[in-house]
Parts: structure tokens; C-alpha cells; sequence
């Protein structure tokens, strides 16, 4: 099958609709088609083909998006550079997806040695021609890199027809209503943002544009109702909590939800917003399945607080080995949205076994078919043959008042083989014995973290996700 290339579609369809608001000016669909179109012109004019591989690495705001858009036009297969990682993570992942050029904003052009200015492809010459009007289904729009938590980061292949039927199951889950406005404070590079990109061709819909995450911006515009819908991780989510915490501040009325992905949420954190009328939609997602998986629909949230929800329409979700609701196992996920496969190194890795992903996550299905991821296979800790989940025990340390940011790793143990260790990052003075006692009340006794350390930040990495193997070989060498 074929789609409409959307940026032509949209523009056609609702061409004075605003497309991108940022800061105080707005751009509508068709100002944004013209930009994109001009940019893509001086690509092609630097002598690059239809089909080429060619990497961005952008600072975000809309600038960037007038790039990503113009790289589609141009007909690239994209290689999402993020913007955090360092010279040699970048260097890695340029030669691994063989990009032919790498285009990068100026500010961040020292990261790549061999890159093309954006402002030097702006001064260019442009090159007429004509941008393809269909796409197929299966022609690569995005190459994005995995986080690279449990290994090497891996870059994932992801198609239109991928990034289309996420974006249309996601409406038929989150719903469309007229006048949505959705809060990107995301990076574009990532599919997190990059899918509200999507969105908003395919559903003609005003992206409100953050360069970088602003807490205090992000909580008025909720407060305000200028915006319906944001995406955020859960370290984000917190802090605009806690804004309108301070301030006796609600959500307007018109403000609708919170899609929370990347990581659990803590239900702590789930409890808070409920009470400032922000409804939190918990999503399971990874880049291999180009954003959304699973989400946790709006009138289960409370009844199925934990949970990430039920696949969206298109998707199946299976646990491997499982023989009854609630067995744990890995979580295996088959859908439209499933990416056909890697690039560069991991080329020969299958995407798919008998067209299911293996996520490497472990996770249960319950009776009524609500999803619960409980952690990365690899993260498991098996303590005395129990198997104990490292993000059960953060997410009950993190609910304890001195406790900003907790991490669990498995260490060794002559006794039990291996036993929880926790790495805590203080908000105020608290003692081991305390947290001790604080787990104690809340886990199963082989839960309860063997050893406590105190720490002035936890290993993350350009995601901004814990590494526990790094927790792992920290603990070690302190020994
Ligand atoms: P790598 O594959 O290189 O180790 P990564 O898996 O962290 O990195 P991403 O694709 O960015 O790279 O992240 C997807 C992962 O994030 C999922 O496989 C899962 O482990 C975690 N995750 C996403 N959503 C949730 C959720 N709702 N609950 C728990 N974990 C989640
Ligand atoms: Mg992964």
C-alpha cells in the first residue's frame, strides 16, 4: 500500500490550519510545506539522491522541524542524531547507518568533524525537483538509534507505514478532538517527539513547540489550557507537579492528559496529578515499535493504577511462555508498527521471530488483558531462586520524602547468590536504617535493599536512563 506524502497531503488539505507554535510565533501547514520545501531544494542541491542515508543532528525548536521535514521532501531515509550524545557515540553511529552527509545546526557542529553546516546548506543553491508524492508503505522515513540501556545502541529502521499506524492508533485510543494542541517538550530526535511530528500531519494538528523541556512554561500552559495534551517522562512530569503544587495551581479544563512514557511511572507521582485534575496515560513504547505499544486508556487509570494498558488497536501482545493471565515472561509484541529490522552492525539481528518482537522486557498480562511491564530481562535479580524486579523497589524508595532519584542493581552474595543494592540520590538527610525500615513496611523481606549508597547522581545515560550495569561495577569497585 501507499500513503500521501503528509507534508504535501496536509498542506493541501488544511493549508492555513497552524501547524508549529513556538514561543510567540506560529507558522500554519502550508508556511511550513514552503520552508521545508526550499530546504529540501538546497539538500538535493549539494548533490545528494532520492533514497539517500542522510544523518541530522539539530538543537531543537522549529528550525529543526523545517529540517526534518525537508529531509522527507527530499526523499532521505533520516538518521536521527541525538544531540546529547558525545563525539565518539556520534562518530559510532554515523559510520554504522553509512550516512552519506551529516547536517548539523551550528551550534553543534564541533561534535561531527566532517559535517555540513545547516546555515552553510541555507546559503546554498537549491536544485529543482520534484518530491515524491506517494510513499510506499515499507520505504524507511526514520533510522533511529536505540538508548543503548542494556548494550550497544541500536539503529532501528522505521517505515511509513510504521510511523502511520502509530499515529492513527494512537487517536483511536488518546481521541482527536478540535482545537487539540500538543505540548512537545520532548526531543525531536527521539520518537518521542519525532511521532508528535507525525501526528500532526496526519491529524492536522497544532504542535506547541518547546526547544528544551521548561518546566515552569510547560506548568502554566496546563494551568492555562493553551495546550490539551503533552508528552513527558516521569523526571519531567514531577517537576511540573510540583510547580502547580506550590502554586495551588489546576489543570484547566480543556487540558485532557498526559501521555507518560519511556519508563514506569511511579503511582505516587499518578495519585498527585489525579488530585490536580491532570489525567496521566501511562504508554509502553520503544523505538522498534516507533513509539506507542500498549497505553493505559483514561477511564482505567485509576482502576489500573501500574498498569501501561492494552495494545492499541492495531497491536498484539504476547508473553512468551506464559500459560495463564498473570504468568511473567517476556513481552513479544506483533503489529504494523513493528519495525522490519536494524541497520549497520546489528543488520543480521531479525526484528522478528515468526513475526513477533522480542522486547527484552519482562512483563504480565492480567485477566483482563492489561499489560504490566515489570523490568528488562537483563536487569533481573534472582535472589535466593525469587525473582526481584529492580524498578519495584526504586519506585517505593522514591516515595519516601528524602529520596529524590533511587536506582536498584543486583550485586553478588555468597548467601542468596545475589541481593539488591540501592543507590540513593538525598533531597534531605536520611540514614540507611530509615530506608530500611521504609522497605521493610512496604516489600516482601527479599526485596528490602542489602546495602544503601548514598550518592550525588545515578549513571544515566543520553536518554536519560538509569544504567544499572554501571550501578553494578560501581558497587564493586567500592567494595
Ligand atoms: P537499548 O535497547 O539500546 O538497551 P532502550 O531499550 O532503553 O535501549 P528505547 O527504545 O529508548 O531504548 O527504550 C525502550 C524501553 O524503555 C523499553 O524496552 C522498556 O524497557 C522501557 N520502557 C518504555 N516504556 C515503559 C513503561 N511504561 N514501563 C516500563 N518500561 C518502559
Ligand atoms: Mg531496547
Amino acid at each position: 500500500m501507499k500513503t500521501p506524502n503528509w507534508i504535501l497531503q496536509r498542506a493541501g488539505q488544511t493549508p492555513d490550519r497552524i501547524a508549529i507554535s513556538w514561543e510567540d510565533k506560529q507558522w500554519t501547514f502550508r508556511e511550513v510545506a514552503e520552508r521545508a520545501m526550499d530546504i529540501a531544494r538546497k539538500m538535493r542541491g549539494t548533490g545528494l539522491q532520492e533514497g539517500d542515508r542522510v544523518a541530522l543532528l539539530t538543537a531543537g525548536g522549529p528550525d529543526t522541524v523545517f529540517l526534518i521535514h525537508g529531509g522527507l521532501l527530499a526523499g532521505f531515509e533520516l538518521v536521527m542524531l541525538n544531540s546529547r550524545l558525545t563525539q565518539d557515540e556520534l562518530a559510532y553511529q554515523i559510520e554504522d547507518s553509512g550516512a552519506k552527509a551529516v547536517f548539523a545546526d551550528d551550534a553543534l557542529l564541533e561534535r561531527v568533524p566532517d559535517s555540513t553546516a545547516v546555515s552553510h546548506l541555507l546559503s546554498g543553491e537549491g536544485m529543482d525537483f520534484e518530491p515524491v508524492k506517494l510513499w510506499e508503505e515499507d520505504r524507511t522515513l526514520t533510522i533511529m538509534y536505540t538508548s543503548g540501556t542494556t548494550g550497544f545502541p541500536k539503529g532501528v529502521r522505521q517505515t511509513a507505514g510504521n510511523h502511520l499506524s502509530s499515529a492513527v492508533a494512537s487517536a483511536l485510543n488518546m481521541g482527536l478532538q478540535e482545537g487539540d494542541v500538543w505540548l512537545c517538550a520532548m526531543p525531536l530526535f527521539h520518537i518521542s517527539g519525532f511521532s508528535i511530528l507525525c501526528r500532526s500531519l496526519i491529524y492536522g494538528m497544532t504542535v506547541r513547540l518547546q526547544t528544551k523541556f521548561d518546566a515552569e512554561a510547560s506548568a502554566r500552559e496546563i494551568a492555562e489550557g493553551s495546550v490539551t495534551t503533552m508528552s513527558a517522562v516521569s523526571a519531567q512530569l514531577v517537576r511540573v507537579l510540583d510547580i502547580l503544587e506550590a502554586r495551588n495551581e489546576r489543570a484547566s479544563g480543556r487540558f485532557r492528559q498526559i501521555l507518560a512514557g519511556g519508563g514506569p511511572v511511579p503511582s505516587p507521582y499518578i495519585r498527585r496529578a489525579e488530585a490536580l485534575g491532570i489525567r496521566i496515560l501511562q504508554t509502553y513504547g520503544m523505538t522498534e515499535t516507533s513509539s506507542q505499544t500498549a497505553t493505559l486508556a483514561a477511564e482505567d487509570a485509576l482502576r489500573k493504577t501500574g498498569s501501561s494498558g492494552k495494545p492499541l488497536f492495531f497491536n498484539r501482545i504476547r508473553i512468551d511462555g506464559a500459560e495463564k493471565p498473570g504468568d511473567e515472561g517476556e513481552i513479544l509484541i506483533s503489529g504494523p508498527h513493528v519495525t522490519p529490522g536494524y541497520v549497520g552492525r546489528f543488520s543480521d539481528k531479525p526484528a522478528q521471530v515468526d513475526g513477533w518482537l522480542h522486547t527484552g522486557d519482562i512483563g504480565r498480562l492480567d485477566e483482563e488483558g492489561f499489560l504490566f511491564v515489570l523490568d528488562r530481562r537483563s536487569d533481573l535479580i534472582i535472589s535466593g531462586g525469587e525473582n526481584i524486579y529492580p524498578a519495584e523497589i526504586e519506585q517505593v524508595l522514591v516515595g519516601h520524602p528524602a529520596v529524590a532519584e533511587a536506582g536498584v542493581a543486583g550485586v553478588e552474595d555468597e548467601r542468596w547468590g545475589q541481593v539488591p543494592a540501592a543507590f540513593i540520590v538525598g533531597r534531605e538527610d536520611v540514614t540507611a536504617e530509615e530506608l530500611e525500615t521504609f522497605c521493610r513496611e512496604r516489600l516482601a523481606r527479599y526485596k528490602v535493599p542489602k546495602h544503601f549508597r548514598f550518592v550525588a547522581e545515578l549513571p544515566r545515560n543520553a536518554s536519560n536512563k538509569l544504567l544499572r550495569r554501571e550501578l553494578r561495577t560501581k558497587f564493586d569497585l567500592q567494595e
